[in-house]
């Protein structure tokens, strides 16, 4: 069957960025499972899987607006280090920040001895993503699996 709403897609890729620097990549592991048409992945890969089928490969540049989108300068803050229950302030560190929105994932990128600056931009964000693709099984999601808005079994959820 061809990739369209509601198949379930198992494939494998290889990630790069504009480098030609490898993110991540499914060689070795299970491949990545999801449901197609209920936005589990990034738009812009999820419309290049539209119409293919198992055993296809393909190559994929993804512009940001259609990965995880553009950094915005408002996710990065600078916060009094008074505000930190810690010391132990390093740049790099990740923690999670309470906000307005909910949780978000932040990074530490610069230290003074007043303030800690966190940016919560996606890694990603403002970059275009190259996908190395091999479409491994395409096939009908049962009726659980809608139900749940994932795959279950190989590549997905094991309960
Ligand atoms: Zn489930």
């Amino acid at each position: 069957m061809i990739i369209s709403e509601n198949a379930v897609v198992l494939f494998h890729y290889t990630l790069t960025d504009e480098e030609g620097n490898e993110l991540d990549s499914s060689t070795g592991k299970d491949p990545l499972a999801y449901i197609h048409g209920h936005k589990n992945i990034i738009p812009g890969l999820e419309k290049a899987m539209e119409g293919k089928k198992s055993g296809d490969v393909m190559i994929e540049t993804i512009e940001a607006a259609e990965a995880y989108g553009e950094r915005q300068e408002q996710m990065i803050q600078q916060v009094p280090r008074t505000s930190f229950q810690t010391e132990d302030m390093q740049v790099g560190m990740r923690f999670e920040a309470q906000t307005p929105n909910g949780p978000v994932s932040v990074i530490v990128t610069e230290l003074t001895d007043e303030t800690v600056t966190v940016d919560g931009n996606h890694p990603l964000a403002g970059k275009a993503l190259t996908f190395d693709v091999k479409i491994d099984t395409v096939r009908e999601a049962s009726e659980e699996e809608l139900a749940h808005g994932h795959v279950h079994g190989k590549g997905g959820h094991q309960h």
